[in-house]
């Protein structure tokens, strides 16, 4: 290995030269503590800019075993890692830069929720952050002094500052490690309890607005308390015992009147598949892993699915069990949004009648008496919950304030009265009883099927103009060769890493899993067995030195994209 000297001498001689010669100090150097490995060096100074690694020992990083030493704290500290390099760049680098990606130094940004990523590795061995560098120019000609300055002065400023455990705040990080483990530990006790989610009293649930993940301030905010008959207590390893509202197994209503609070409950129950960091106000706010929002997403591509539970006599004998349409109705998309999920294994439907459709939530006897089932194919979902849930063990939290049919179906009811959640289970169905309504079923004796599907490889290509073209594009669209994913329905997605990580993941299946002869569940198996075993990196086409900008993802969410592949054709 080259000592930083190389590197330094490298800075001198292509000083003022053009651009492309930066590519001269891709490779690797020793630095005093660490090793500062250039793993790709950008083109010119308008591409993305170049990709590098710092590796530090843990002789110097010191980061106590205690942090990382099991699968859940290790990616707690690497996220907290992660933010306090994010940090220091902020306090040594600032806003000092002029424009374009020219001075840039960057890593992975993280939001609200901790999750897995490529952007920091910890071992017992070594700490490894892997971050952006615009190296700078004039024009196209190389500045050498400065980016000798950016990688001799800033970056062992910024290393030092957040990668060495005595510069680090170490009463922040066991916080960080603990409320991972602690909700991590939440969720795994949920089952036992025969609950879907839990939320603990004193939580904020309301955010600053639609476009900040941030906690809602002030006065007016309500933290939550659970109704007592929902009360539960469970004990965490770490904060001890924590009480909250138990959401059980089964089918639950979230009613109460408009601006209440229902639609985010419900939203923060979402989220609540993710761990949170300290101070979110949802960092024990917790749901099963296997719960997924479903909504109506009119317009999207359909491939195959089996919508008969709930779509039947289609005008023009359009086959619902191979069901398949370039441009899906309200209901349609919902019925097939369904079917996805419980063919990858959800096991959690979340649904909100604000991005739900009507007629496929509800029917009620006047609709039954006027358009005679004959001529309705939709069968509506209040007939088909309760199946899910007796046959299936599929499980629904449903809000809906513009319905009391549903209280027939219902196991469990919740009312949001001014931010504060009532149980009204005994109340409604009261109000049922005395309120009997003449509707009948039209669910049929069973559920019906749940159809795994074979992807075909081909369309499952990301190749344009007979080149590989991959590009993730924010959170909610994906390039994939000639086609665009829309993402925008996927609403459980948190972050553009993961969109990005979705990408790669539906080329990695399609190179390795998805041959024709595998179902879409079994391949998604497969790749989460990769992951667990070789970590995130395995998915990158830059194995051993890749972007570091790969956020974890859930399965579901991968078959979500896959789903929404134009190109996509099923056996
Ligand atoms: P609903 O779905 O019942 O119509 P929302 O959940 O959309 O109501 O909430 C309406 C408004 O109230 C939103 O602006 C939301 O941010 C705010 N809000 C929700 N919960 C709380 C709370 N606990 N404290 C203060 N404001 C809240
Ligand atoms: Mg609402």
């Amino acid at each position: 290995m080259k000592g930083k000297e190389e590197l330094e001498r490298i800075l001198a001689r292509i000083d003022g030269k053009g651009y492309k010669s930066y590519k001269d100090i891709q490779g690797s150097y020793l630095f005093d503590t660490y090793t500062l490995h250039i793993d790709h060096v950008q083109g010119d100074p308008f591409a993305a800019p170049s990709r590098l690694r710092v590796r530090v020992d843990q002789r110097y990083a010191r980061i106590p075993a205690d942090f990382y030493n099991t699968p859940v704290r290790r990616v707690a500290c690497a996220d907290f890692l992660t933010r306090g390099f994010a940090r220091a760049i902020e306090q040594v680098v600032g806003g000092r830069r002029g424009t374009g990606k020219s001075g840039l130094i960057s890593i992975d940004h993280c939001g609200q929720e901790i999750l897995e990523r490529t952007a920091m590795v910890v071992t017992g061995e070594y700490v490894e952050a892997r971050f952006v560098l615009g190296f700078p120019a004039r024009g196209r000609t190389v500045l050498g002094k400065q980016a000798r300055v950016m990688l001799f002065e800033e970056l062992p400023a910024v290393v030092e500052a957040s990668l060495f455990y005595k510069n680090i705040d170490g009463k922040s990080l066991r916080k960080h490690v603990e409320a991972k483990e602690d909700q991590d530990y939440l969720r795994s006790k949920l089952t036992e309890h025969n609950l879907v989610a839990f939320i603990a009293n004193g939580s904020v649930l309301p955010r600053q607005s639609g476009i900040s993940d941030r906690p809602l301030r002030g006065e007016g905010v309500v933290s939550f308390v659970s109704p007592p008959e929902l009360a539960v207590e469970i004990t965490l390893p770490n904060a001890g015992p924590v009480k909250g509202m138990g959401i059980p197994r089964g089918v639950t209503l979230i009613v109460g009147g408009g601006y209440h609070g229902k639609s985010t409950l419900l939203k923060a129950l979402e989220r609540g598949v993710y761990d949170h960091i300290p101070g979110d106000g949802r960092e024990m706010v917790v749901t099963l892993d296997t719960a997924v929002k479903i909504r109506a997403e009119d317009g999207r591509r359909v491939e195959k699915v089996d919508i008969s539970p709930f779509i039947n006599n289609l005008p023009n004998n359009q086959d619902t069990v191979n069901f398949s349409t370039p441009n899906a109705s309200g209901s349609t998309s919902q019925a097939a949004n369904i079917m996805e999920a419980l063919e990858v294994g959800a096991k959690v439907l979340l649904m909100d009648e604000d991005t739900s459709a009507t007629n496929f939530m509800i029917r009620d006897v006047r609709m039954q008496r006027l358009v005679a089932k004959e001529k309705e194919p939709i069968t509506p979902f209040i007939d088909k919950v309760r199946q899910l849930w007796l046959e299936l063990g599929v499980s629904t939290v449903l809000v809906l304030g513009g319905s009391g049919d549903y209280f027939d179906v219902a196991d469990t009811i919740i009312m949001m009265d001014s931010y504060r959640p009532r149980q009204v289970t005994e109340i409604a169905k009261g109000i049922a009883l005395e309120f009997t309504t003449a509707r009948h079923a039209e669910g049929g004796s069973r559920f019906g099927r749940i159809k795994e599907r074979i992807p075909l490889p081909s369309g499952l290509e990301p190749i344009r103009g007979g080149k590989i073209k991959l590009q993730a594009r924010g959170l909610h669209s994906i390039q994939y060769g000639s086609w665009d994913i829309d993402l925008s329905g996927v609403e459980q997605l948190v972050d553009s890493s993961q969109t990005r990580a979705i990408g790669e993941i539906i080329h990695y299946a399609a190179r390795n899993y998805l041959n024709g002869r595998t179902t879409l569940r079994q391949a998604l198996e497969q790749v989460e067995r990769d992951i667990e075993k070789e970590g995130l990196d395995v998915i990158s086409p830059f194995y051993g030195q890749h972007p570091g900008d790969f956020a974890r993802s859930r399965p579901l969410e991968v078959a979500a994209a896959i789903n929404r592949l134009r190109g996509l054709s099923v056996r």
